[in-house]
């Protein structure tokens, strides 16, 4: 059995989107009603505090101190989805941080595999900007931080049902991480056509799929078996994290994609079996309550057992 890790803080509730938001703390109170069935096969793990020095690997250097001052004013909606309120900096700062811890860990050798259930998400906040529920762009920070640890090549799977489009341009001009993702399209956030293949250096180092309304389980089987794994083997990467969005579900509110949760099983089954590497799961969307926690834990006896 392989060495799980689970990372999560309280600090994750407080980050407060208001009444009826989707994006709620709920969804990480419904994901550890399930993991908590199977939490003595896991090393629980705290997430740290990153700084703004961490979030500028990614980010703008001067966007931290905005967004705390937005925050710490009250709170305000940064675009017309995304709100952020007093406790939102702290939160979003460690919600970094979780994949900071993870990359440590993985490098000591205490742990093999982590999943980081956090929020805010990340994958479609952008330079010096916060969008789609995202005010730090987590699994990207990751990603950078990784390389200053010696894995040098990174690969980043994104199959939430919206397209990372954060995660893309960060890594849009660079050959050293690879972005493959499958989502819903055409849809929001509008991004994530066939024809984005990276530029400069980084041509062929973005690989997106696109997939129509109403896509299923064997479409996805057949992408993440035959399609994504000669990328990797081609690209040899030293660590693959994978932002876990959720609401590619059927029982999904917010998309219309029809895959269900043994699909998401099998998902990750052909995600982890692709190299013998560490990986990092991180939280990104899934809005129905029960299909979100029961996909979390299938996904974390995947990543037990694979
Ligand atoms: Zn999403």
């Amino acid at each position: 059995m392989k060495r799980v890790g689970y990372i999560y803080d309280d600090i994750y509730l407080k980050h407060d989107t208001g009444e009826g938001h989707p994006e709620s703390p709920n969804r990480l109170v419904a994901i550890n009603e399930y993991v908590d069935l199977i939490k003595e096969k896991l090393i629980i793990i705290k997430p740290r505090r990153a700084t703004a020095k961490d979030v500028a690997l990614v980010h703008d250097q001067y966007y931290p101190q905005e967004i705390m001052d937005l925050c710490s004013a009250g709170g305000t909606y940064l675009d017309p989805d995304t709100r952020c309120s007093i406790f939102s900096y702290e939160a979003a700062l460690y919600a970094v941080g979780a994949g900071l811890e993870a990359v440590d860990r993985i490098k000591r050798g205490e742990v093999d595999r982590v999943f980081a259930a956090v929020r805010p998400p990340g994958h479609h906040a952008e330079y010096s900007k916060a969008m789609g529920f995202c005010i730090f762009n987590n699994i990207a920070i990751a990603a950078r931080y990784a390389q200053k640890q010696g894995f040098e090549k990174v690969f980043i799977i994104d199959f939430d049902a919206h397209h990372g489009n954060g995660t893309q341009k960060a890594f849009y001009e660079d050959d050293t991480v690879f972005y493959f993702s499958t989502h819903e399209y055409p849809f929001y956030p509008g991004t994530g056509s066939k024809e984005e293949k990276g530029t400069g250096k980084g041509y062929g180092y973005t690989y997106n799929v696109p997939l129509p309304a109403g896509t299923g389980d064997d479409v996805y089987e057949k992408v993440y078996s035959e399609e994504l794994p000669p990328l990797i083997d081609n690209f040899d990467p030293d660590i693959i994290m994978v932002s876990a969005g959720y609401d590619l579900h059927m029982d999904d509110p917010l998309t219309y994609l029809e895959v269900s949760t043994e699909g998401i099983g099998k998902i990750v089954e052909n995600i982890l079996k692709t190299k013998d590497v560490p990986f990092l799961f991180m939280l990104e969307g899934g809005y129905n309550l029960i299909a979100l926690g029961e996909s979390v834990k299938l996904t974390i006896e995947k990543m037990l057992e694979i």
